[in-house]
């Protein structure tokens, strides 16, 4: 039967990128259908390591009866994006684990020791908490070279997707960050932070965002950013080393949860070159993010701006609406988030954006999921 114009528009129709974008306050996970129909998995939060039922990534991949993925990847080694991926890599085939910069197997026992030993040095109240993160990241980095049969770590220029330059491939996803500035200098203060027992504090910055990956989505003509949790240094140095030329993208999920260091100035500039994208966040209530000052600075570069989440804090750090439906909305967001504390529910919701290979999207949100400005 010759293939009909019907037929043709209905493979037409089927070339679409899915991208789910979860949270609930706590952590971030993205999952991502290709256009090819296969998955992948960056970052991965539960509320629970131990309670499969609190992953919401896992839940998903799950329900479309998923066995396989063509990718995972860790942007940085912060429990809010690794929590619960152990249980990925026991559930899952994964082709292939991306790492954040510097992270190839022999660092493994390196970051699992400082681990164990940021946890064995932390304040009290910390003690739990850390101490779950480095039986976590341990079970994960085992999972990973028992059964993971290729690793390799994420850096600026660093092609993720298809594993080799396929001409025939409509997706290609690409590294923008760590630099190899970053990542050396990351290396270092990792390894001194052993000689002086001082271990987190004894890195750059405090910090592991220093490392943290970002990706650029490319599908056909459509471009996403994911900004992992690059912060305002990191975001400098894609500006000034030019990983690629054309930063315009048509969706940006927004950098470490909306924080006033998760840009530099000129970075949304550059997003927004094109047509303004739309901004996607998942919020950290511990840590009360999404930042107004952040949120203004966005808002006045995007089309709008979504959260994976109900923001658990004070509602102030709601961006200032020059629309007055806004106010109603941020009743609305505030007197769930009340509902959400006073109950025991902990699953979040979801952002779901699907992509065509010419820069459209419908945006759909889930569970607690909403627009914020
Ligand atoms: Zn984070």
């Amino acid at each position: 039967m010759p293939i009909s114009w019907w037929t043709m528009a209905m493979a037409t129709k089927r070339a679409e990128l899915h991208l789910y974008l979860f949270g609930a306050s706590s952590g971030e996970s993205i999952v991502i259908q290709l256009p090819d129909r296969s998955w992948a998995v960056i970052d991965c939060f539960a509320t629970s390591s131990k309670d499969v039922r609190t992953n919401p990534a896992h839940d998903l991949l799950k329900s479309r009866g998923v066995r396989e993925l063509a990718f995972l990847c860790l942007t940085h080694p912060h429990a809010d994006h690794f929590t619960g991926m152990s249980r990925l890599v026991r559930d899952f085939q994964i082709r292939k684990f991306w790492g954040f910069g510097g992270l190839q197997p022999p660092d493994f026992d390196l970051l699992k020791s400082f681990f164990q030993a940021d946890a064995a040095t932390s304040s009290n109240r910390l003690d739990a908490d850390a101490r779950e993160g480095a039986a976590e990241i341990s079970e994960l980095f085992d999972g990973i070279l028992s059964q993971v049969p290729s690793t390799q770590a994420v850096s600026a220029k660093t092609l993720i997707y298809p594993e080799s330059v396929d001409k025939r491939s409509s997706v290609r996803i690409w590294g923008l960050a760590p630099s190899g500035r970053h990542t050396d200098e990351y290396k270092r203060c990792l390894v001194k932070s052993f000689a002086r027992k001082r271990f987190k504090s004894a890195l750059p910055g405090a910090d592991h965002n220093l490392i943290s990956s970002a990706l650029l989505i490319q599908f056909g003509r459509t471009r996403i950013i994911l900004g992992g949790d690059v912060e305002n240094e990191g975001w400098q140095h894609v500006l000034d080393d030019k990983p690629v030329d054309d930063l315009s993208a048509h969706a940006v999920k927004v950098s470490h949860h909306g924080s006033k260091n998760g840009f530099c100035l000129g970075l949304w500039d550059r997003f927004s070159a094109g047509s303004k994208p739309v901004a996607i966040l998942t919020p950290f209530a511990s840590k009360a993010l999404p930042q107004r000052e952040a949120l203004d600075h966005i808002q006045a570069r995007a089309s709008s701006i979504h959260s994976a989440a109900v923001l658990r804090h004070d509602e102030s750090s709601f961006p200032t609406a020059p629309d007055p439906s806004f106010t109603r909305i941020r009743a609305m967001l505030a007197a769930k988030a009340r509902a959400r504390l006073s109950g025991s529910g902990r699953k979040g919701g979801a952002c779901h954006l699907i992509f065509d290979n010419r820069g459209h999207f419908t945006l759909e949100h889930e569970g607690e999921a909403g627009r914020i400005a």
